[in-house]
């Protein structure tokens, strides 16, 4: 029997990698829902390479709604969600909800409501599975090495490029435009993640990440600069041995991972080459990048602070796309919002569209 998949975000950096691992196992693979914003022109493309395909485009009129019928009707075996930012929340519950396992680029739904996730997959029988290059090391790394014995991990290190501006100054980050920001060192990714690739700010998201993912106390969690983008992230375990997982950065890998776990399965792309291989690593400047100390603070307070991060910074960095504001507004926008009171009783998925609504209220009121 096929595995039947739904790509959401198709037409993206992720879906053009989904598209190029699901193409080498067609007898195993069918691609049942195509969705994405834009646009119409590539969307027929791919539904030409997989002409089964439900195919939704959001920009159109009640877009959103159709996606989420879609996703309920299709009941995917597996939904890889490579939509980018808070608009991917909702198609990730609806698909859990539908029984679909979950390929998880979208880290916004986890900062955004990541216990509700897990909760209604555990009720669900469900995996969710990252996809996030750290997070799939982290995640495949603890199956392998403290499978038996998950009170042995005592450290998760995430690793960070540091982004194109590791050695300027606080003042030659003050004048850096939207297309410095934009060409990232290691990685060719979607424009939202790579400005916040610049200001460490996705490192922030993902330390929200590994700590609901893994259940893992926030100061348990280091950050470390890596520019090299090969380690992709590591555990250190009660007896001091640190475990890493390496390879060259490629979405290919962590994607691949996914649709076929749990079993570990061939997959040919160039191998990392040791005779030309340099590592190197040091500490994260959090007075230069706030954004990854502020991500922390929301990490400790809980309830609906990592929720506003993530909403207040895609404001400020769509603000920034579209030069209304500088590139160290980001980190001040996201201090000012954090300062309101994000403490709720409950979350559910009201309650956290809700507090997505106001944090972007109160962020477009600083612009
Ligand atoms: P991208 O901008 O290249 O692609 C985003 C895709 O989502 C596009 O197909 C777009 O049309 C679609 N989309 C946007 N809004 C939508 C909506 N409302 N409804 C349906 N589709 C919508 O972004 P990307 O780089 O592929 O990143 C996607 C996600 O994966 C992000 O959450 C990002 O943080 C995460 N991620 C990406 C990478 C990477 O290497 N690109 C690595 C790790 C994690
Ligand atoms: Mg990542």
């Amino acid at each position: 029997m096929k595995k039947r998949i739904a790509l959401l975000g198709a037409t993206g950096s992720i879906g053009k990698s989904s598209v190029d691992i699901i193409l080498r196992d067609k007898e195993n693979f069918e691609v049942v829902l195509l969705a994405a914003r834009s646009s119409r022109e590539k969307l027929d493309e791919l539904s030409k390479l997989f002409p089964s395909a439900v195919c939704v485009l959001t920009e159109e009129k009640d877009g959103t709604q159709k996606l989420l019928s879609a996703i309920s009707n299709v009941k995917a075996d597996i939904t890889i969600n490579g939509i980018s930012g808070a608009a991917g929340f909702q198609p990730s519950l609806a698909a859990i909800e539908s029984g679909s396992h979950l390929a998880l680029a979208n880290k916004e739904t986890i900062v955004m409501a990541g216990k509700l996730a897990v909760r209604l997959a555990k009720e669900k029988n469900v995996n969710i599975i990252p996809v996030d290059s750290e997070h799939s090391a982290i995640f495949h790394l603890l199956r392998y090495f403290a499978a038996h014995n998950t009170g042995a991990v005592s450290e998760i290190i995430l690793t960070a490029s540091g982004g194109p501006f590791r050695n300027l100054s606080l003042q030659e980050m003050e004048k850096v435009t939207a297309q410095d920001a934009l060409s990232h060192p290691t990685w060719k990714m979607g424009q939202k993640i790579t400005i916040d690739s610049a200001s460490m700010a996705n490192k922030g998201l993902e330390v929200i990440e590994a700590n609901v993912f893994f259940n893992t106390p926030v100061d348990k969690i280091k950050t470390v600069i890596h520019p090299q983008s090969i380690v992709h992230s590591m555990i250190r375990l009660c007896n001091g041995a640190v475990y890493a997982q390496l390879s060259k950065p490629d979405m290919r890998n962590p994607i691949h991972d996914a649709i076929y776990y749990p079993e570990t399965t061939p997959l040919t792309l160039e191998p990392l080459d040791f005779d030309s291989l340099t590592l190197e690593f040091s500490k994260p400047d959090t007075e230069k990048f706030p954004m990854l100390k502020l991500a922390y603070e929301a990490a400790k307070l809980g309830c609906l602070y990592p929720c506003a991060y993530n909403a207040t910074n895609e404001t400020a960095v769509t603000a920034f796309l579209e030069r209304k504001i500088g590139f160290l507004d980001i980190p001040r926008i996201t201090e000012s919002v954090l300062q309101a009171d994000w403490n709720c009783s409950k979350i559910d998925k009201d309650t956290v569209l809700n507090a997505d609504k106001n944090a972007r209220q109160r962020a477009f009121s600083y612009l």
